[in-house]
Order: C-alpha cells, then sequence, then structure tokens
C-alpha cells in the first residue's frame, strides 16, 4: 500500500482563492461570516460564493459540448495520474516543439509552466489578459498522444478574447480534461503524481479543485 511517506516531495499547485483574479464576467470568490467566536458566537461559521470556474478548477466536456460529459461521468482514476511539468518560455502560445525529447505515454497528463507562473500571475488579484495561452498545434499533438489532461498555469487555454475557445474544444472534444489555474511556480520541471479531485456535484461542467503533484 502507498502512504504519503511513501513521497519526498508535495508541491501545491492551488491558487489561494482570496487572491486568484477572476475571470471577467465570472463570480467573485466570497467568503461571508455567518457567526464569529471573536463577536460572542459560539463557533465560527462561513459562507461560499463562487464561480464554477473560481481558481484552480477543472474544465469538464459539458462546458462546451452539448452531449458532453460532466463531472460525475468520470471514474476517480482520471483524476490521479502520471503528469509530467514542462517548462515553456517566452510570452507567445506554447507550442509543440516544447514536447521535443518528452516521453509521452497514453493516459498521463501534460501541466505547462510558462511564464505566467513565473510572473506568479495565479497569486494577483487583477486579471492579466496577456496570459500566455496554448496553441492549436500543440493541442492536437496532445490529442494524437492520446494525453488525458492538460493544465495551465492561468485560467485558459485559449487566448484572451478569442469566444471561440478553439482549444478548448479541441481538447474537450477528444475528452481531454482541462485544469486550469494552476501555479507551477515551486514545481520543478519532471514526472509527478498529479492528484486533482473535483467536488461531487452532479452535471457539474467544472469543479474547482485542490491540486498537488507528489512523487
Ligand atoms: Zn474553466
Amino acid at each position: 500500500m502507498l502512504h504519503a511517506s511513501d513521497f519526498k516531495e508535495f508541491y501545491d499547485i492551488s491558487a489561494p482563492l482570496e487572491v486568484a483574479p477572476i475571470y471577467p464576467g465570472d463570480r467573485p470568490f466570497s467568503q461571508e461570516w455567518m457567526a464569529r467566536l471573536n463577536e460572542g458566537d459560539s463557533y465560527n461559521l462561513s459562507a461560499l460564493a463562487l464561480g464554477s470556474h473560481a481558481g484552480t478548477h477543472l474544465d469538464f466536456p459539458s462546458h462546451l459540448l452539448k452531449s458532453g460529459k460532466s463531472q460525475d461521468q468520470y471514474p476517480l482514476k482520471r483524476f490521479i495520474l502520471s503528469a509530467e511539468v514542462v517548462c515553456v518560455s517566452g510570452d507567445g502560445p506554447v507550442l509543440s516543439g516544447c514536447l521535443q525529447g518528452s516521453k509521452i505515454d497514453k493516459g498521463q497528463a501534460l501541466l505547462f509552466k510558462t511564464d505566467n507562473s513565473q510572473k506568479r500571475l495565479m497569486h494577483q488579484a487583477a486579471f492579466s489578459e496577456d496570459f500566455v495561452c496554448l496553441s492549436l498545434d500543440v493541442a492536437r499533438l496532445c490529442v494524437a498522444d492520446g494525453v488525458s489532461l492538460v493544465g495551465i498555469d492561468y485560467l485558459s487555454v485559449d487566448k484572451y478574447g478569442d469566444d471561440s475557445l478553439p482549444i478548448h474544444r479541441t481538447l474537450l472534444e477528444n475528452d481531454i480534461l482541462i485544469l486550469e489555474g494552476i501555479d507551477l511556480s515551486a514545481a520543478p520541471s519532471g514526472v509527478y503524481t498529479l492528484i486533482c479531485l473535483p467536488l461531487s456535484i452532479k452535471g457539474a461542467e467544472a469543479s474547482l479543485v485542490r491540486a498537488v503533484l507528489v512523487r
């Protein structure tokens, strides 16, 4: 049996919700205190409000596709998988050339560590329009190689303002889950086990996750 002590390295690649940027038009995260010990109540109790694409989250095919699968149609093993962190430099879209030298196994995850992580964009409340996104060419390579999940270190795999969402479509139409809003600033490139469990909400087209890398 595998135990936490079998792993030497742990990286929390989730963004703290109270500082993470909000995609324009989405509902802001809030935590309202319903009762507070230091105000004389007998317990602390809070209520949360947030969009389902807040902070670090998974997109499922039903986000864009009428008959696409939603959260509850995936087995847990889709959320616990072998993942490679691939470092990419430059401020243009991630191109397929960055995968030269990576041995991609069918069913694994690919997480792209770009300038977004360098700039710690997921820790800055102000939304950045010129984040590094993916190219169609790298999305198609992920499809061809049978990748099961693709991660990017900002709030969208698509370029800001491109409402046709070609990268989302290419990935989701091919049953590749999309992990958005990760922060890879602390995680060196290499191979890990990724754990990113969505909340159990029937029919959810997206879900907040706590994403961690271990090895
Ligand atoms: Zn999303």
